[in-house]
């Protein structure tokens, strides 16, 4: 495969495509094989999209020079990031960690576009064919890119680091998901980092959360630049985060008040303003940057619908973002509090014993009516009082069906495949 030449070619087009849905005039399509579909198949297709040339691995699909054969697109998708990577100099800022990701990329990018022109991973594209895709959207112009890199195996995070080879690296946290894919805590205490490996051995730098004993621990053999809640030693010293329920910082002599709920969103935001001020960004932008950035898709929302306060938090859910979403919504000075929960996924044999605890830990508390929604949470069924157990979501949208709720502060949060911002539609 001749890298040099396809990236030639890549360079007179405007953008890369994989999806012939949503393809653009002047892209480069790479034809990948997925588990349903071959996009091999589409070649002609794209071309009459507006493609300007299709890379394809298989050679019936050949149709003139805009086609150009490789003996795998996915492998030619990632070589040609890697060497797009070299040719643009350019520095990266990578991210990785068990939750917090997508938002934290996206405070990092408010905060660095005030100064800088920036680009960084669109939405949650963050595995081996999102990683490339941000790569490639990188150009000339940009001065700054910014990747989320997830992983649910070992080996993940250090295959995407050497695609991206990141001049700077942030672990967000390391938590209890994809339990099943890397082997349980310890296993994605390694798996994450493998970022740390990367930086260290090439002498970058990693942003280092001091509140997190982890991080500290890991940070001894890597150049850090690093930030805590009074922490004299940290380079950025925050002196106070409270939620109630938006998330507020103190940061010299600047009060910010940004539009996240839950004590866990003070991570990302103290991370964002860490590397802000890293990069030279002033603080009153930074501030600005903060304070104007509102959460979508289900992430940590606050909505209010008919007489109800929801917290909707059912994008994703693990047992180490369901405890700190729990913690946080008890905490909030709100009355006539509900919880809806639903199962959490991808946790492998420690499925059981995680959403055990779950329950278990919520059975001396007060006040609260409990919805368990799911088959993994209602294998922990009890009859304590206020405890709502459902096998699945269309039984609970029954019972919802005969239930008003009103006048209520409730959390939504479970995880992606449990869909549970579908309740709002029974509220
Ligand atoms: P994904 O693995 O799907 O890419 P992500 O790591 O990008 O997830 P986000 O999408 O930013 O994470 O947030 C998902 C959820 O994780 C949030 O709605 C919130 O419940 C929880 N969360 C966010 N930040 C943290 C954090 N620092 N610590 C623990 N939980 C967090
Ligand atoms: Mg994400």
């Amino acid at each position: 495969m001749d890298i040099k030449y396809i990236h030639s070619l890549f360079l007179k087009c405007n953008s890369v495509s994989i999806d012939t849905r949503k393809i653009e005039s002047n892209s480069l399509f790479v034809a990948i094989k997925g588990d349903n579909f071959d996009a091999n198949t589409f070649a002609k297709e794209a071309l009459g999209k507006g493609a300007s040339y299709v890379l394809i691995d298989n050679e019936n699909y050949c149709i003139d020079e805009r086609t150009i054969l490789v003996e795998n697109s996915l492998i030619a998708l990632q070589e040609l990031a890697k060497f797009h990577r070299q040719y643009l100099k350019l520095p990266i800022i990578a991210l990785t960690g068990s939750n917090g990701k997508t938002t934290t990329k996206e405070l990092i990018n408010v905060v660095l576009s005030k100064k800088f022109k920036t680009k960084a991973t669109v939405g949650n594209l963050n595995n081996h064919i999102g990683v490339p895709l941000t790569v490639l959207s990188f150009t000339s112009e940009t001065e700054i890119g910014i990747v989320e890199m997830g992983a649910n195996h070992q080996k993940e995070i250090e295959f995407l680091c050497e695609i991206a080879t990141p001049d700077f690296g942030y672990i967000t946290n390391f938590g209890k998901a994809h339990l099943e894919g890397f082997g349980g805590v310890e296993g994605v205490i390694k798996g994450k980092s493998e970022m740390y490996h990367y930086l260290s051995s090439n002498g970058k730098l990693a942003f280092i959360n001091l509140e997190d004993k982890i991080q500290v621990e890991k940070s001894k053999t890597l150049k850090s630049y690093s930030f805590g809640i009074n922490k004299e030693n940290a380079n950025v010293n925050i002196s106070a985060i409270a939620a109630n329920p938006f998330v507020e910082i103190q940061y010299s002599n600047h009060i910010i008040q940004t539009h996240l709920i839950g004590l866990y969103n003070a991570n990302n935001i103290n991370a964002a303003l860490t590397i802000g001020k890293y990069f030279g960004v002033e603080e009153i932008a930074i501030k600005e940057a903060l304070e104007s950035y509102i959460p979508e898709n289900n992430r940590s929302q606050l909505i209010t619908k008919g007489t109800n306060q929801i917290i909707l938090d059912a994008y994703n859910a693990n047992p180490s973002s369901m405890a700190v979403a729990i913690e946080n919504f008890l905490q909030l000075d709100n009355s006539n509090k509900i919880m809806i929960l639903g199962d959490m996924f991808e946790l492998g044999q420690e499925s059981q014993e995680e959403h055990k605890v779950i329950v278990n830990s919520l059975l001396d508390t007060q006040n609260v009516t409990l919805y368990f929604v799911g088959k993994e949470f209602y294998a922990h069924k009890t009859d304590k009082n206020d405890f709502y157990f459902f096998e699945t979501f269309d039984a609970f949208s029954e019972y919802l069906q005969t239930t008003k709720m009103e006048n209520r502060s409730i959390l939504i949060k479970g995880s992606r495949g449990m869909a549970l911002e579908r309740t709002l539609n029974f509220l």
